[in-house]
């Protein structure tokens, strides 16, 4: 099987999507942008042993690296067009193949973001998925926009990425149904589009958690020069971390790791009964966590116990 026939056999389709005229097989793929909408594209790599394990279904893998890559755009309040995929393969398995392209297109179809090309290689395992979304011209949220006074929030629970790290690895003992929420959250993580499309009238920042809440909270407050101060009881945790974890790991998991995929955002206080309503119209699982402070870092309340800032990071 040589790199077109692989191409040709695992990762082109009869499927048409009408926003792709010119499809995988020309020298580019041609994609139709909506009126009045500007592009918003990101790159993510994915390596076995850093973002996933080489053992894994394949299919999940593949589920695992677009979801996590959608989780971009969900950031900047933009819905998804279509992306891109480079693949180094060290060989054509066919078995592999055939498991990860299932998973791909499957997760692609659910979220409505069809692969458009990309490129085949033999080399070390490494995934690169390329996604390009949409937004109405001058909508995108962006990391420097929180203003002082915001109250801070997240779409979902903070830490269920490392308590699933650990459980994956046996380092941490479940109950079944907990590891499985968890393994499902390492997974299939969701990519907030409908928060984030929602937040384009609301909030002032977003950034999407992916190397830890303080982290990547740390992010919006150095490019707004802000500082952040949370409250920690108020940061929210799974039913199954509350359950199966001991309090003060589950805060650390919560502040520090990475790997969940919701959104943390700003809002000045005049936007909180929109807040609210969204809150109430989607999953109900926002919660306010803080707010945005005069100095810089991120802090915890006066009182509470200090927060480390460490999260994750490729050369630290
Ligand atoms: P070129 O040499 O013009 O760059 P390639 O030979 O690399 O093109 O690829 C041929 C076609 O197959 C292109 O349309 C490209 O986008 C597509 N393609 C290559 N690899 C992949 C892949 N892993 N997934 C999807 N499409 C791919
Ligand atoms: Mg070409």
């Amino acid at each position: 099987m040589d790199e077109f026939d692989l191409i040709a056999r695992f990762f082109k389709r009869d499927k048409t999507y009408a926003h792709v005229p010119v499809n995988i097989g020309d020298d580019c793929a041609v994609v139709d942008l909506p009126a009045g909408s500007e592009l918003a594209f990101s790159v993510d790599t994915l390596l076995p042993d850093v973002h996933f394990f080489a053992q894994d279904d394949p299919a999940l893998i593949a589920e695992r690296s677009l979801r996590v890559s959608l989780s971009d755009l969900a950031a900047m309040g933009a819905e998804p067009l279509c992306f891109t995929l480079a693949l180094s393969l060290p060989h054509a398995d066919e078995q592999w193949l055939e498991s990860f392209s299932q998973g791909l297109h499957q997760t692609a179809d659910q979220l409505s973001c069809p692969l458009v090309g990309g490129d085949t290689v033999r080399g070390p395992l490494a995934i690169s998925i390329h996604v390009q979304g949409h937004i109405p011209r001058g909508k995108a949220i962006r990391r420097s926009g929180a203003q002082i006074g915001d109250v801070i929030c997240v779409s979902g629970p903070m830490g269920d990425g490392a308590a699933a790290l650990q459980s994956l690895k046996g380092e941490l003992s479940l109950s079944q149904s907990a590891s499985e929420y968890f393994h499902a959250r390492f997974h299939r993580p969701e990519p907030q589009f409908s928060v984030g499309v929602a937040l384009r009238d609301l909030a002032n920042s977003a950034i999407d958690v992916s190397d830890g809440l303080v982290a990547d909270l740390g992010h919006i407050c150095k490019a707004s020069k802000v500082a952040a101060e949370l409250d920690l009881e108020s940061i929210p945790l799974a039913y199954f971390m509350q359950a199966e974890v001991e309090r003060s790991q589950a805060l650390k998991w919560a502040l520090n790791g990475g790997d969940d995929y919701h959104l943390c955002f700003t809002l000045p206080e005049s936007k909180i009964q929109d807040f609210e309503a969204l809150n109430a119209a989607t999953s109900g699982k926002l919660a306010i966590i803080g707010r945005i402070v005069e100095g810089e870092g991120v802090r915890s309340l006066p009182g509470q116990e200090a927060i480390s800032t460490l999260g994750y990071s490729h050369f630290g």
